[in-house]
């Protein structure tokens, strides 16, 4: 790699107290991990060249939100020719969906997508209508699956996810295998509508054919109103899976821990959390928890992924699953909990859960209801 290899983007950051969104140059340096930024308008420099130790190149996406320095600055264009060239190729994007028969398995899928190198831009969990789904389908109207087809995209919730990879549309195809899963299957096991797919509609996983349809399809799901999610704040408590682990590829372990302990993941949503937001979720902790300042930090520190995690008397059963809020003492005397098995230290200690039993609704209201409105 040489020294003074850069990539430019374009990043915007929404500055509250001068209600007015602000957009700078953002240089990224691979070779020390430092960030420079100038801002746009003024031509000003705002940030000198700085390390950040934090920083990847591949969180250098369009769409993705960057804390940089405290500040989430959401990269929304490249901002020169070499940067699009060489980071474009590597960034396609595709939309998979997990089918109402695979919301069972969902962590070995994820767990799937980050072994193939893949990021996950967004994730939510909805229920299409009737209609949405014609409409999604439409080209297969005519066809005579279609009625069938159409009656399974409505018969559960599904899971869309924008992925983003080099290659991503083909590489996608091809690890969940041909449109027939008994085809799957006698091309390998290791394809995902082998492992979970039953015949050609029942067939568990959807990936775009073509980068148009791959542009179509995220932004029916990303772009547009489209479904709505599916909390049903009842019996239930939040689960965050902190950045941290996200970056860390363990979203799908935890998710599968989850569903074998017997938990149903009744939502699921990716977000990333402003300044703002972030103080305001954990501000019962406010004075009261010495690692406050650092738990914010972390929360802002890029995208996490929110459940509502559905049992008899969840909050409380689903805490306890989650073990010491410290891994190290989790390790000692929980060593099967989440955080023993997942977190790091005190701060990033893989998830949040709701502690209080009052707290739970309000917490799962706050991403399903607030932020997604
Ligand atoms: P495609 O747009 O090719 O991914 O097709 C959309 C979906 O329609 C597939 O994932 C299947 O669920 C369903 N489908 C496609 N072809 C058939 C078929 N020959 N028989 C039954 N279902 C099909």
């Amino acid at each position: 790699m040489s020294t003074d290899e850069r990539y430019c983007f374009i990043g915007e950051w929404y500055d509250s107290q001068a209600s007015m969104t602000r957009t700078y140059q953002v240089l990224f340096y691979p070779s020390d991990n430092s960030i420079e930024m100038f801002d746009v308008k003024t031509r000003r420099t705002f940030l000198k060249r700085t390390k950040n130790e934090a920083a990847k190149l591949t969180d250098f996406f369009i769409g993705n939100t960057i804390n940089i320095f405290s500040r989430s600055i959401k990269i929304v264009d490249f901002g020169d020719a070499f940067t699009a060239r060489c980071i474009g190729r590597n960034q396609e994007r595709t939309l998979a969906i997990i089918k109402p028969d695979a919301i069972r398995n969902l962590g070995d899928i994820v767990s799937t997508i980050y072994e193939n190198g893949f990021t996950i831009a967004r994730m939510r969990m909805i229920k299409l209508s009737q209609n949405e789904i014609m409409y999604f389908y439409g080209e297969h109207k005519a066809k005579d699956f279609f009625p069938r087809l159409v009656e399974f995209m409505i018969s559960g919730p599904i899971v869309a996810i924008e992925l983003v990879g080099s290659d991503a549309i083909n590489r996608w195809r091809s690890i969940i295998g041909p449109t027939d899963s008994q085809k799957a299957k006698e091309q390998g096991s290791h394809l995902l509508r082998a492992r979970f797919g039953t015949d050609g509609t029942r067939n568990a996983l959807h990936g775009s054919d073509s980068a148009t349809s791959a542009q179509r399809e995220i932004s029916f799901f990303f772009g547009s109103k489209y479904g709505t999610n599916t909390a049903c704040y009842n019996d239930t408590t939040c689960c965050l899976i902190k950045p941290h682990a996200v970056a860390e590829g363990k979203a799908g372990q935890i998710i599968n821990a989850i569903l074998i302990a017997g938990f149903q993941i009744s939502a699921i949503g990716t977000y990333s959390l402003d300044k703002v937001n972030a103080e305001e979720f954990l501000e019962v902790y406010k004075g009261v928890v010495h690692e406050y300042p650092k738990m914010v930090e972390e929360l802002m520190s890029g995208a996490c992924i929110v459940l509502e995690v559905r049992s008899q008397n969840a909050q409380a059963v689903f805490r306890d699953f989650c073990g010491p809020a410290d891994p190290e003492i989790a390790r000692h005397i929980r060593p099967r909990t989440l955080r023993a098995l997942y977190g790091k230290d005190k701060v990033k200690n893989a998830v949040h859960c709701t502690d209080l039993a009052e707290d739970a609704t309000l917490e799962v209201e706050y991403f399903f209801r607030i932020l997604d409105n």
